[in-house]
Parts: C-alpha cells; sequence; structure tokens
C-alpha cells in the first residue's frame, strides 16, 4: 500500500505528492490510503487561529468525501504535537505494510525537523516528498553570487525570468484519481469519515468552500483584477481576491493562480504594464517570503532579520498593548481594522500595514507580540507572510520599510479611507461624523465634551519622534 499524507495541501488538483502515490499504485497494483493527522496541541503551540482550524476541518472532509468517491480510503488520525506525529505515522507504516509514504513538504522549521525524523525512523517504507506551495521553486531564485536576493524588485526580475525560461509544471492529480476511480484497486464500499478536530474551534462559514468559488480553478476575482491596482488598497472596495485563506491551508494551489492568469492575460509575464500584473506581483511577494524562511530558517524563530534591530529593548507597555487589540487607540482606521481582525478572522492588507506600523511604531510595541496577536486571529495564518508583512512594517526585515518613514494614521485614513465608508461599518459610535472629522474626531468630541468615543492613547506628532530616538538606540 501506499499512503498520501495530506497536511498543508488540502486539494486535490495540481498536488504532485497524489499524482506521484496514484502514479506508483497503479504501475505496480497497490492500493493508496489517504491520512490527515490533527495536532491540536501544536496548533496552540504555534498560535494557530481558532477560525483557521474549523476552515482547515472543513477543508479536509471536502478532501476525504472526494476521495471517498474516488474509491479512496481516508483516515483522520490525532496526536498531540509533533513528536506524537512521528511515532503515530512510524506505527501505521509498520501496520498496513506501507512501501511509499507521499506528502508535500512543509517550509517550516519543525516541520522539517518532523519529517527528517519521520524519514530517518521508517524502516521499510519509503518517504517521498514534493514542493506544491510555490510557483518557482524554492532555492531555484538566486542572483550571480548564488545568493537568495535581499530585495524583492530584483528578486521579482529573476522570478520572472526562471519562470519564462524554465516554465512550471502543473500536477495532473486530477486525472489521476480519475484512473485510479476506473481501476481495480478503488474500494466502492468505504465510507468517509466524519472529520472533527478535538480542538478550539470557531465559525468559518462566512468562509464559503473552495469547491464554491465559482469553480476551484476559476475564481470570481478574475473577473474584476484588472481593477486591482486601482482598488487594492481600499478597505470599504471588494477589490482583493480574498484567496488568502485558500492559498494559506494549499485549498488553492499557487501554480494554477498563475497558470490560469497566463491563461487569460498571455504577455503577462513579459508586461509589467498590463493591469493584472500588480496582482501577480503579490503572488511574486508571497513566493518571496517562502524563499526567504526557505534561507533563513531562523526567521521561523522568529529573529530579526537584520540582527542590529536586536539591541532594541521595546517597552511593550501592556496597557497600550490592550488597547490595541481591543480596537480603543482612538485613532479609528486603527480600531476599526483591529475589529474587523477580531471580528470576521481577516483583515485589508492596507489596514495590516498601517495596525502593525501603529503598533511597533507609535506605540513602541514588538512586532513578535502583533504576529502572536495576527497568528490567533487570521483565517489566513501564514508563517512566511505574517513574519514578512511584520518585520517589513517594523522596519527589521528583509527589504522592509525604513524605520524613519511612520505611516500618518491620520492621513493614511484620509487617503485609503476617504469617506470613511469603512470606520463606520466597525466603529458604528463615529457614524455621524463628517467625512472631515471621521478620521480624528477628537477635536468635535472636546467641543461638544462628550465620551462617545475613546482618547487618543498617544499623540502623533510625539510618537514619532519617540519613535525616531527609540530606532536610533539600535545605531549605538
Ligand atoms: C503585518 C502583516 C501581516 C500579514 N499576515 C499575513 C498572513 O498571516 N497570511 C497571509 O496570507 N498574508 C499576510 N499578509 C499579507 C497580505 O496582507 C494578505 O496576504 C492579503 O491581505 C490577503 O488578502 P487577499 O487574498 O485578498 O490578497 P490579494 O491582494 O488578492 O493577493 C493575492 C495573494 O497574494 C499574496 N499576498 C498579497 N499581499 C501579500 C503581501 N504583502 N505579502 C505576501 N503575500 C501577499 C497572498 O497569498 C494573497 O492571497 C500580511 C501583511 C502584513 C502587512
Amino acid at each position: 500500500m501506499n499512503i498520501i499524507w495530506f497536511r498543508t495541501d488540502i486539494r486535490l488538483d495540481d498536488n504532485p505528492a497524489l499524482e506521484a502515490a496514484i502514479k506508483d499504485s497503479l504501475a505496480n497494483n497497490r492500493a493508496v490510503k489517504a491520512l490527515f493527522i490533527s495536532t491540536p496541541e501544536q496548533w496552540k503551540k504555534h498560535d494557530r487561529a481558532a477560525i483557521q482550524v474549523d476552515f482547515l476541518e472543513r477543508h479536509v472532509q471536502l478532501v476525504a468525501d472526494k476521495l471517498t468517491a474516488h474509491g479512496i480510503e481516508f483516515e483522520l488520525a490525532h496526536c498531540k504535537d509533533f513528536s506524537e506525529q512521528v511515532e503515530l505515522i512510524v506505527e501505521l507504516c509498520q501496520r498496513d505494510n506501507v512501501v511509499g509514504l507521499y506528502a508535500n513538504a512543509e517550509l517550516e522549521i519543525n516541520e522539517v525537523k518532523r519529517d527528517e525524523r519521520v524519514r530517518d525512523q521508517l524502516l521499510g517504507t519509503e518517504f517521498f516528498t514534493f514542493e506544491a506551495d510555490v510557483v518557482a521553486s524554492k532555492g531555484e531564485v538566486r542572483n550571480k553570487q548564488g545568493e537568495m536576493y535581499k530585495v524583492f524588485t530584483p528578486f521579482k526580475r529573476e522570478w520572472l525570468s526562471v519562470v519564462i525560461n524554465q516554465g512550471f509544471a502543473l500536477a495532473d492529480s486530477k486525472r489521476a484519481l480519475i484512473e485510479y476511480q476506473s481501476s481495480d484497486l478503488a474500494n466502492g464500499d468505504i465510507k468517509s469519515p466524519d472529520i472533527v478536530f478535538e480542538a478550539d474551534k470557531v465559525d468559518s462559514s462566512a468562509w464559503p468552500l473552495v469547491t464554491e468559488l465559482r469553480t476551484e480553478l476559476v475564481p470570481d476575482f478574475y473577473q474584476k483584477i484588472a481593477r486591482y491596482g486601482e482598488d487594492r488598497d481600499i478597505p470599504s472596495i471588494n477589490g482583493t481576491s480574498k484567496l488568502s485563506p485558500y492559498l494559506a491551508i494549499g485549498a488553492v494551489s499557487p501554480k494554477r493562480l498563475v497558470f490560469q492568469l497566463m491563461h487569460n492575460v498571455p504577455n503577462i509575464l513579459d508586461n509589467q504594464s498590463v493591469a493584472e500584473f500588480a496582482w501577480l506581483n503579490q503572488i511574486i511577494w508571497r513566493d518571496f517570503y517562502r524563499h526567504l524562511l526557505f534561507h533563513f530558517p531562523a526567521l521561523c524563530k522568529h529573529n530579526n532579520f537584520n540582527d542590529k534591530y536586536d539591541r532594541l529593548d521595546w517597552p511593550n507597555n501592556p496597557f497600550l498593548f490592550k488597547a490595541w487589540k481591543e480596537g480603543k487607540t482612538g485613532y479609528p482606521i486603527v480600531d476599526a481594522a483591529m475589529r474587523q481582525l477580531v471580528q470576521t478572522g481577516w483583515m485589508h492588507n492596507r489596514l495590516r500595514m498601517i495596525v502593525a506600523s501603529f503598533l511597533t511604531k507609535h506605540l513602541l510595541i514588538d512586532w513578535r507580540l502583533g504576529e502572536a496577536f495576527f497568528a490567533q486571529h487570521l483565517i489566513d495564518y501564514d508563517l512566511a507572510n505574517n513574519n514578512g508583512g511584520w518585520q517589513w512594517a517594523a522596519g527589521t526585515g528583509c527589504d522592509a520599510q525604513p524605520y524613519f518613514r511612520i505611516f500618518n494614521p491620520i492621513t493614511q485614513s484620509q487617503k485609503f479611507d476617504p469617506e470613511g465608508t469603512f470606520i463606520r461599518s466597525y466603529l458604528p459610535e463615529l457614524k455621524n461624523f463628517s467625512n472631515k472629522d471621521i478620521h480624528f474626531p477628537h477635536k468635535v468630541l472636546k467641543a461638544e465634551k462628550s465620551n462617545v468615543y475613546w482618547p487618543a492613547i498617544v499623540e502623533h506628532k510625539t510618537a514619532r519622534e519617540n519613535a525616531l530616538d527609540f530606532y536610533k538606540s539600535s545605531e549605538k
């Protein structure tokens, strides 16, 4: 028997491990079995958001049902953490006489170490791993010295050249499944298990299953992608793809998205001026952060990318941190954004940049605390993107926003939510303020002696000066 072990690749489309497991099975007349192992304690340790656990559970159920319908048995196993996972997988391979264990490799350091231990401990089972989480292979995009780029733009240039010259292949796992289903190996007598994780969960049903996004391969977003460049920074417009939760658990393949984009806009890789390139650019940022983690695994341990910032002694005032988490800073754009995060499990990218800058530069709170809070709440939590985004905002990262560029939350609000539409949707207490006053209602409130809204916890100009002094302390 072969086992296909699902982890962060909860999909049937473009799944190289699934395709290889089935092809080997058909060639050698041995059955395939699918496996998912839940690890609630490990998820807790990794701050995995309860809404993401729920979203994952629903997608594992979807995959289990579909595989069962194709005659492939699906087993759900449970264990505490990665150590137990190693023991369990080794035992299972022995119990079922497994010839080949197939999986798509994960990127993070604990996951990589776990797989090394599995490989070391397996007896008589070969462990095959594949790459399914990026478009350009990790390790392929390097500068002339053979090193990973530390700046995005030259990375992007080389990324495009690699993708144009080498192309990329999609795994035909769906065809393999159909062949399996029509073979003698398919088992028609099996039932799909009920997928239930014994873990903290928060209802994710506002996010449809991947199969409901028109079709898995043609998300609705392709209809409005040409407007992405104009709309992407306006939180009150539904102008981005909202595919991040699906990419984060591997329900959607990044290669498939780029393949589809190339089909719709054939010259996209050669022409950065086409409107749709703005979106491809973000997919390249996603690859950039994954390649970074691959080359610098210490980032998984939440180290500053630029170690000169190790000298920063963050004050981490707990009162200020609490106000930020609860959306009570007195800066409407920050507070509305934080409420969007806590209430929905998602936050618009422009707002992530604003609140991350505010936490680190206005409140002088270590970016790692913000990173963990995001992880605990985001349905699209992904270590590479979250770490990359936080270090970018804090100025400690690779190709980051320099520390002296400090977003003014009021002007950001005026620019990206000019009529206060987004603010009003999360801060109903401000709904009657004018478009002019809503970005910082305190002058009006003072005149009216009203307490409808929180006072500003810091004053922008003073906070900015404090931040500059604080960051300069790392230069000494
Ligand atoms: C402080 C901070 C924390 C973040 N944490 C996460 C996280 O945990 N998980 C996550 O997926 N993204 C994270 N991002 C990146 C970005 O905010 C989200 O990917 C994006 O908002 C998701 O919405 P979308 O799918 O509609 O994106 P779209 O704008 O439609 O972009 C398409 C895809 O490109 C990728 N992408 C978009 N923007 C970025 C970016 N700036 N960096 C890397 N990849 C990007 C995502 O996979 C996204 O789904 C973070 C950004 C910041 C500033």
